[in-house]
């Protein structure tokens, strides 16, 4: 039986939580190296990137040796520290508007057969707990089938992931169009079209409606805040 899967984005699609994904990469590069992360922050392109292709060009640019080696042992460091970032959430992070109706909506038409809900980020699973949990967004998403970017450089091969729990947990096959991706960037909706999901982008990050399009959306969203808007998006109708 088939079923539908919403695979949300999280930073600067349900959350907005700057300069914390930043502060872990400092300590856990300080914990492992006993230096200061002396790189600017425009040096490594972030926005869609799974953390394990960003911490393996934070590591190249930090100079050290041997990055695709050690960036194992980086994420776990990334994971290990991503608790203590989430006071820092709570003070300075915010859920986007509409972002927790939009999950309640969708939820709410869950019965036997209906949507389930998750996450596909390119943060450590411990990190994307660290920003959901303290904005209340996390009981609204089973994170247990989602997929994160230790797992995979590529994003697309997270869908993949993302579908073989989903289809554990849940019983059903989640094939083609049955899994939908929600996102702000190009990169999320390359990942949907590359593994035949549908692509819902949100224009409340870096890029803009029309790139948003140009890059394949099915459907683009100013924000979350039309509710309404937003179901006959993720449904698509
Ligand atoms: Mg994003």
């Amino acid at each position: 039986m088939a079923g539908l899967l919403v695979l949300w984005d999280i930073d600067y699609t349900l959350v907005e939580a700057d300069g914390v994904g930043r502060r872990l990469y400092e300590m856990a590069f300080a914990e492992l190296y006993g230096r200061p992360l002396a790189i600017a922050p425009t040096e490594v392109s972030m926005a869609g990137r799974t953390d394990r292709a960003i911490s393996m060009d934070v590591l190249r640019l930090a100079g050290v040796p041997d990055p695709r080696g050690e960036v194992g042992r980086f994420e776990a460091a990334l994971t290990r520290l991503a608790p203590a970032v989430a006071d820092l959430v709570a003070a300075t992070g915010r859920a986007l508007p509409g972002a927790a109706a939009a999950l309640t909506a969708i939820a709410a038409l869950a019965g036997r057969a209906g949507p389930r809900q998750s996450v596909l980020t390119g943060n450590v699973r411990a990190l994307a707990a660290a920003k959901l949990a303290p904005l209340g967004l996390a009981p609204l998403l089973n994170l247990d089938v989602g997929a994160y970017g230790d797992e995979h450089e590529v994003r697309a091969e997270l869908v993949h992931l993302a579908r073989r729990r989903s289809a554990a947990a849940y019983g059903r096959r989640f094939d083609g169009e049955g899994t939908v991706l929600v996102g702000d960037t190009p990169l999320d909706v390359h990942a949907a079209k590359a593994t035949g999901a549908r692509a819902v982008a949100v224009a409340t990050g870096h890029f803009t409606a029309g790139q948003l399009a140009a890059a394949g959306a099915d459907a683009v969203l100013a924000d979350l805040t039309d509710t309404g808007q937003v179901l006959s998006a993720v449904l698509g109708r």
